[in-house]
């Protein structure tokens, strides 16, 4: 029996204005957020949930021991089918809304993000990384760019998996292409010469997101001798003679998506295939970073919500001295504070997302935070199924290990932070 103290009970003895004023509603917080969204970005969450809950999370298991690159690409299609893959450009060009192109373009990509971490963090990096690679070309604003990137989506629309990646790091520089210091005394080996009509590539990138699978990819190179300063950003593909894949890595997490090395062999790019301006590379890269780091926070988020998920309906479902685990009050305090962390989390991507355009700190921040938050609460969601929480069947070890990445791609934990100190400086942080 419900006691008289309890808020649904309480309530009753309230006006019924003062009853309308109560929420008292065992309502999820998934529902209360969606519920203040636009009613487009509303209708998209419960598409992307539908679509994670159909294609990712029976298969989350499975792919993270073993998955082949056509089931990645048959994904990447069928996600396509559903327009999941060409929402950068508003319709007719691409199947975004009319604030696709500016401003609008990063709610799709943290709510996507969100859903399909939660799904399975693995497979839902293989294809989000896909708006990673053609970031460059939408975020340049040049033109001929957004032509390249028009031709994409129209192989996409026509059934093609024309998947793309995005290619900055180097097997010298990771940190240092992400970071005005480091950049300074990077360590780079793709270069780009000028010969008649294009440029000769020569060099190697690594641990790219979908790099065997794609066909095209956007990769920077620094001109002739010289450094960072001089980044091209250019839009490879696939079969140009001279470009190769590489070493596969064996990664701990998110593992149903590839990271692979790609060699630049004396690759012939023509002058058409230079994306924005000669010499705009690092600004593009900086700011692709800017757009792409709330959406690797939407990973996080998703991935901490799953462990709390997996971590939930263990503690309903498993009994402790005659009682469900769920009752103890220590198992709720800790449910509990994963709960509010995640929602802390949710708060802040759904803020940057309402920036629009994100600047340097506000990309970074949630990011920063998010990465940590799935990976305490991933962590925590182990200790709460005991030696259950070992076991992959379980689904927590995979979230933690999914977890510890977003501490390190788009930037690790430490440069994150450093990007929050630089974009501050001159407003809070003097
Ligand atoms: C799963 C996965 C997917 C990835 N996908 C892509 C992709 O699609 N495309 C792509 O281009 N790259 C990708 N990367 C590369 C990724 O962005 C880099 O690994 C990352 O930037 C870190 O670089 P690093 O490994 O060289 O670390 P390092 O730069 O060697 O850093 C080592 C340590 O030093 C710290 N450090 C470095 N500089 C500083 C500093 N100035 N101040 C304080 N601490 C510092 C770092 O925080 C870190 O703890 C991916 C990586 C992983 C693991």
């Amino acid at each position: 029996m419900i006691s008289r103290l309890h808020p649904t009970q309480a309530r009753k003895t309230l006006s019924a204005l003062g009853r309308l004023l109560y929420d008292v509603e065992p309502r999820t917080l998934w529902d209360r957020d969606t519920d203040t969204l636009d009613r487009r970005y509303r209708k998209l969450r419960l598409r992307y949930r539908d679509f994670a809950n159909e294609h990712l999370a029976p298969q989350e298991l499975r792919a993270d021991l073993s998955v082949t690159d056509d089931e990645i690409v048959t994904l990447f299609q069928t996600a396509a089918r559903q327009g999941f893959q060409t929402e950068q450009l508003p319709r007719p060009f691409g199947t975004g809304g009319l604030r696709a192109m500016i401003g609008g373009v990063l709610w799709p990509a943290v709510l996507k993000s969100e859903e399909f971490a939660a799904g399975c963090a693995g497979l839902g990096l293989a294809i989000l990384a896909h708006d990673l690679g053609t970031a460059p070309l939408l975020l340049s604003g040049d033109r001929k760019a957004i032509g390249m990137l028009r031709d994409i989506y129209k192989e996409i629309a026509a059934g093609e998996p024309a998947i793309a990646a995005f290619a900055i790091t180097e097997p010298g520089a990771g940190s240092d292409v992400e970071d005005t210091a480091g950049a300074a005394t990077a360590d780079i080996v793709t270069r780009a010469r000028k010969v008649a009509g294009g440029y000769q590539l020569t060099g190697r990138k690594c641990f790219i997101t979908g790099g065997r699978v794609a066909r095209w990819v956007t990769v920077f190179a620094a001109l002739e001798d010289r450094g960072v300063e001089s980044w091209t950003c250019f839009l490879l593909d696939k079969s140009m003679p001279g470009f190769s894949v590489g070493r596969g890595e064996r990664k701990m997490g998110q593992r149903a998506a590839d990271a692979s090395e790609l060699i630049l062999d004396d690759v012939f790019v023509p002058d058409e295939r230079i994306v924005g301006e000669l010499e705009s590379g690092w600004a593009l890269n900086r700011n692709v970073l800017n757009f792409s780091r709330p959406g690797v926070a939407a990973i996080a988020l998703g991935i901490a919500r799953s462990a709390f998920e997996h971590a939930a309906s263990f503690c309903r479902a498993t009994k402790l001295g005659g009682r469900p685990l769920i009752s103890y009050q220590d198992v709720q305090l800790s449910l509990a504070e994963m709960l509010t962390k995640i929602q802390a989390a949710r708060a802040l991507v759904w803020q940057t997302a309402r920036y629009g355009v994100p600047a340097e700190a506000t990309g970074a921040l949630p990011k920063a935070f998010a990465a940590r938050v799935a990976w305490e609460v991933s962590t925590e969601a182990m200790e709460l199924l005991g030696d259950h929480g070992t076991l992959h069947a379980q689904g927590v070890e995979k979230a933690a290990r999914d977890a510890r990445l977003t501490l390190i791609y788009e930037g690790t934990h430490q440069i994150n932070l450093l990007a929050i100190v630089e974009g501050q400086t001159g407003a809070e942080l003097g």
